[in-house]
């Protein structure tokens, strides 16, 4: 077999992009709102359902700036279960995470474990649609209103998720969605925030772009975040194989749960049946009745040419950037603390063969201890 990577990134034909860009070379125009990346955004708002969304030219920076806008500086309650940024961007708006468990269903958030952590300080609610499995958005919503925070979504991994019939942006205050390379569908590097909120428009487009309201009228201390014509352009592109790249990966992932749920000590997610999938990513957790820890597995499947992730290890308040923060993710969160330990996502992107799933699963079972 030939090596077997945990992604491999969509590239649409070449000739539509070129299409596409040649429009930057008719136009001369190629960052700063052109033509594209108006395009772009038009299609984005009626995909997603907001009433408005602003591009970035991260999910990061996207994200960064919707907890800016939160501005009094407070605690904000979020998963340890997650990339780097969700943690950081609080950071670095100048809030502090604090962080609640997740639950083993679909490890989002655990709505108890939220209530657990609310304090007088508490300004926001920041949780993850982790692996592109919805939270309980429904109880999300009721805390956010009992408590009065912001209810701002990390959906990066989340891009075309529906639940019952309702796009995933339609929830919360802010949804933040990543169209970076390895994401389900992107732009190269891209963001997006996805609001109903007329007001936020105007700060987020200004935010993005130095705080520039016209050639002599500054008005916000912004910074330069902004989506360019080549990303959009990208962006248009992609969206074409969107529905084809979801129903691939859709096979690949039934594929893998028939074959890796009759394996004793390999954990599968279970799905529900009034959720739209994107199947971004496919997780397992690797339990004691399977033999061997985490860690071995995971070399064994290196010496395979099969290259999975300990997506999400180590769980972020083992970060050694958060020490500062004297946090105990045994006590404090250890539903966290034993999927962190136990994860392996799968290799799953849509021109990965069943032939190449079958010969994961075969390696999975061949291993067992
Ligand atoms: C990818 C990702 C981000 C950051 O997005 P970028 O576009 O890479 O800046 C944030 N949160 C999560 C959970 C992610 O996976």
């Amino acid at each position: 077999m030939k090596p077997i990577y945990v992604t491999k990134s969509f590239l649409p034909p070449i000739e539509e992009y070129v299409e596409e860009i040649s429009k930057i070379w008719k136009n001369n125009w190629l960052t700063n709102q052109g033509e594209i990346h108006q395009n772009f955004e038009k299609e984005l708002k009626s995909f997603l359902k907001t009433n408005n969304i602003t591009l970035f030219t991260n999910g990061h920076l996207a994200l960064e700036t919707a907890l800016s806008e939160i501005k009094t500086k407070g605690e904000i309650i979020t998963t340890p279960f997650t990339f780097a940024s969700t943690t950081h961007a609080i950071v670095r708006s100048g809030h502090k995470p604090v962080f609640c468990d997740i639950n083993m269903e679909n490890y989002t958030v655990d709505i108890q474990s939220i209530k657990k952590v609310i304090t007088d300080k508490t300004v926001a609610i920041l949780p993850v649609h982790v692996y592109g499995f919805p939270c309980d958005v429904k109880a999300l919503g009721a805390i956010a209103k009992e408590y009065n925070l912001k209810l701002i979504y990390d959906a990066a991994h989340a891009f075309g998720v529906e639940v019952k019939g309702k796009s995933i942006a339609e929830f919360g205050d802010i949804s933040m969605f990543s169209l970076h390379a390895t994401k389900i569908f992107h732009s190269i590097e891209g963001g997006i925030l996805a609001f109903n909120n007329d007001e936020y428009k105007m700060k987020f487009d200004l935010y993005k772009n130095f705080g520039i309201d016209g050639p002599e009228s500054i008005v916000e201390v912004g910074m330069n975040a902004k989506m360019n014509e080549f990303q959009a352009a990208m962006g248009i592109v992609n969206m074409r194989y969107l529905p084809e790249q979801i129903e691939k990966r859709r096979n690949i992932s039934e594929f893998y749960d028939s074959e890796l749920r009759k394996i004793e000590g390999i954990r599968v997610l279970e799905r529900e049946d009034n959720i739209k999938y994107n199947y971004s990513y496919y997780p397992i957790l690797i339990e004691d009745k399977y033999g061997l820890k985490r860690d071995e597995l995971f070399d064994l499947m290196c010496l395979e040419n099969i290259f999975s992730r300990k997506y999400f290890y180590p769980i972020v308040n083992e970060y050694e950037c958060y020490n500062y923060l004297k946090l105990n993710p045994e006590k404090e969160t250890p539903n966290a603390k034993y999927v962190g330990d136990r994860v392996l996502t799968l290799p799953i992107y849509g021109e990965l063969s069943i032939d190449e799933v079958k010969y994961i699963c075969d390696t999975i079972k061949k291993l067992k201890k």
